[in-house]
């Protein structure tokens, strides 16, 4: 089976790439990446074809997909800040680059298509738990580029027959999630914090709530979604209904680093939805063999990972 992960050097994607590296029936890994968030070193030691480049480049995604039987999308802006500051970079790099990418993959013969939204499409919604059925309500330009990626998966599929799954992640966290620029998310910046004695800045009182998924666990996923060929134009959570405090998640990191953190309280964010917790019933159906990585041992690997990084 072969392989492309666009946006494989990145945090999620290097994860993959790892995982797939491992699988018998996986014969040659690909990784399309621009490099602008992501890092070749995650792909260190790795037996993969680096394809250098934008996904928004036809002539390189036709190189790349050339014989593919399976494509994960991954490649994208992430963060919601990130779009606040240049929402046309975002658009560009996540919604534009998914249509060109779904182009590449009708033009290479039909492989099948898994992409990464987002749990920001349900947005201002306010009901709880988050189940795919509820109307979406992006409530920032990145939740808007990941609603794209989600129609035009679907778009393709009805218009063209193109086998696709888009996934919705909520919350990713875990080794290989850099906590050393602007728009790091809360885990690795809040670990990294405490380990090096630095205050803790939490937005708002800390008691919104987040679904966080271990890498383990949506890399798990994807694997089985691959080898397993899952198709549905619906988009699926890929998370598992666990709902915690950003104050208990503050918790659980002074428990396993034994350290007590400093606190600093500033203003909520814009863009920001108070609540995220899954319905995750769609994903147990649709991938009964995986189960999730417990949130303390997967604290505990983000601790190691960060503690020994150089
Ligand atoms: P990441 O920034 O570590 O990885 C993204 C990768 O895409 C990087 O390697 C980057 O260099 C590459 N990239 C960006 N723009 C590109 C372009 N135009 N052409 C080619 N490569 C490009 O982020 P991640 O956390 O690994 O996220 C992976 C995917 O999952 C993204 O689509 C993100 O929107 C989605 N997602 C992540 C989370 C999360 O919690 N991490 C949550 C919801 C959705």
């Amino acid at each position: 089976m072969q392989i492309v992960i666009t946006g494989g050097a990145g945090f999620i994607g290097g994860n993959l790439v790892q995982a797939l590296a491992e699988q018998p029936h996986v014969t040659r890994l690909r990784v399309v990446d621009n490099l602008s968030t992501g890092d070749k070193a995650n792909l260190a030691g790795l037996d993969v074809d680096f394809f250098e480049g934008d996904v928004q480049d036809a002539a390189l995604l036709d190189q790349a997909f050339h014989g593919a039987d399976a494509v994960v999308h991954l490649a994208a802006l992430p963060s919601v800040p990130r779009s606040l500051q240049d929402p046309l970079a975002s658009h560009h790099a996540n919604a534009t680059g998914t249509l060109q990418v779904l182009e590449a993959a009708r033009r290479a013969g039909g492989p099948h298509v898994i992409a990464a939204s987002s749990s920001s499409v349900y947005g201002s919604n306010p009901h709880l738990p988050k189940h795919e059925g509820l109307a979406t309500a992006p409530m920032s330009p990145y939740a808007v580029t990941k609603l794209t990626t989600e129609a035009y998966l679907s778009a393709y599929h009805h218009s063209f027959d193109l086998p696709v799954l888009p996934f919705r992640f909520f919350n990713v966290y875990g080794p290989g999630q850099r906590a050393d620029h602007p728009y790091a998310a809360v885990i690795p910046k809040w670990i990294s914090a405490t380990l090096a004695g630095e205050p803790v800045t939490i937005h708002g009182d800390g008691t919104q709530t987040r679904d966080f998924t271990y890498v383990g666990t949506v890399c798990r996923v994807l694997t089985d979604a691959l080898l397993h060929r899952v198709v549905d134009p619906r988009p699926v959570n890929l998370a598992f209904g666990t709902r915690l405090s950003l104050l208990d998640l503050l918790a659980a990191i002074e428990s396993t680093t034994e350290v007590r953190a400093l606190k600093e309280h500033t203003g909520p964010r814009i863009g920001d939805v108070s609540h995220s917790q899954a319905d995750g019933a769609r994903l147990r159906v649709l991938f009964p063999r995986v189960q999730p990585v417990a949130m303390s041992e997967g604290i505990a690997e983000t601790v190691t990972w960060l503690g020994t990084r150089p």
